[in-house]
């Protein structure tokens, strides 16, 4: 595992550009990226290094000298090996096929165990709708997700998956809604998990909590990257029973429950899920996801 650090910065009221920095700093093609944005008026610069890179301080400096204030963001990088041997992966949908599905577009949950403030905890009802307007968005992916963290494979995935025999998986239906109403059954399966994990371990890093509910503090959770990584911890004990398909316990993002469902805002969990999973991803060539390994606190009870 590499730690890493993203930086961004506006290249524009830099004196002889972004190249400027990137050239003194030593910041070639292979770490940074240079994108000209005429509608934010900015070149937005993106540079890619190792913490432990000699370049990272070089380049910060020119920066404080030039009055920039980028943005850095720490990140984590796992060799393929790690990523194959953790005992469970936060599979995290990276937007490259994301599909405005949920509540509003129809779904329906069950909310009589759910938290009476927020609608944490409900179980999901119905198949999964999404807007049809965005059908075309899925041409050339195999494997997606709604905003929600709904998460979609196509038939193919779904019966590679139960090959391989993944433990606490079931498959939901899933719609596109069109424009004239009509739901459109489609040859993709929602991908579910049968059981919740227990909480994370406070040891857990990089996640904030912005806005939980005061009822059930299940909620409001964000992955936040600009001090510290997200590494997501849990306690060894707490894991016996993890299946190779699981939700964790935490909700990620807020909540306001309306009293038409339609109107209502739902947070959802993260999936989690074991190397044997991922490998299929991988194999169907899957790149909407990012991977990263829990880690095991072998000395909590
Ligand atoms: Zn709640």
């Amino acid at each position: 595992m590499t730690p890493e650090i993203r930086i961004r910065f506006d290249g524009s009221n830099i004196p002889g550009g972004a190249e400027t920095i990137l050239g003194r700093s030593g910041c070639g093609p292979d770490v940074a990226t240079v994108e000209d944005v005429p509608v934010l008026r900015q070149v937005v610069v993106w540079v890619t290094l190792a913490k432990s890179d000699p370049r990272l301080p070089v380049l910060l400096d020119l920066l404080k000298q030039y009055g920039e204030d980028p943005l850095c963001l720490h990140d984590d990088r796992y060799t393929e090996e790690e990523l194959d041997t953790a005992r469970l992966l936060v599979m995290h949908p990276n937007r490259q096929c994301e599909l405005d599905g949920g509540v509003v577009w129809g779904m329906t949950y069950d909310l009589s165990a759910a938290c009476p403030a927020c609608g944490t905890g409900g179980q999901q009802t119905s198949a999964v709708f999404f807007d049809g307007a965005q059908l075309a968005d899925m041409e050339g992916y195999r494997a997606g997700a709604t905003y929600f963290y709904h998460i979609l494979v196509d038939e193919g995935i779904a019966a590679e998956l139960l090959t391989i025999g993944a433990t606490g998986l079931f498959f939901r239906n899933v719609y596109a809604v069109m424009p004239d109403k009509r739901q459109v059954k489609l040859r993709w399966r929602q991908m579910c998990a049968a059981r919740t994990l227990p909480p994370m371990s406070p040891r857990t890093t990089g996640l904030i909590r912005d806005q939980p509910c005061e009822v059930c503090h299940r909620n409001g959770y964000f992955q936040h990257a600009q001090h510290e990584p997200t590494r997501i911890v849990y306690r060894a004990s707490d894991l016996r029973d993890a299946d190779d398909v699981n939700m964790c316990w935490e909700n990620l993002g807020y909540a306001a429950l309306k009293p038409d469902l339609r109107d209502s805002v739902l947070s959802y969990p993260w999936m989690l899920v074991t190397p044997k999973v991922r490998r299929v991803f991988r194999d169907a060539g899957v790149t909407s996801f990012n991977w990263f390994p829990i880690r095991v606190d072998e000395s909590a009870e």
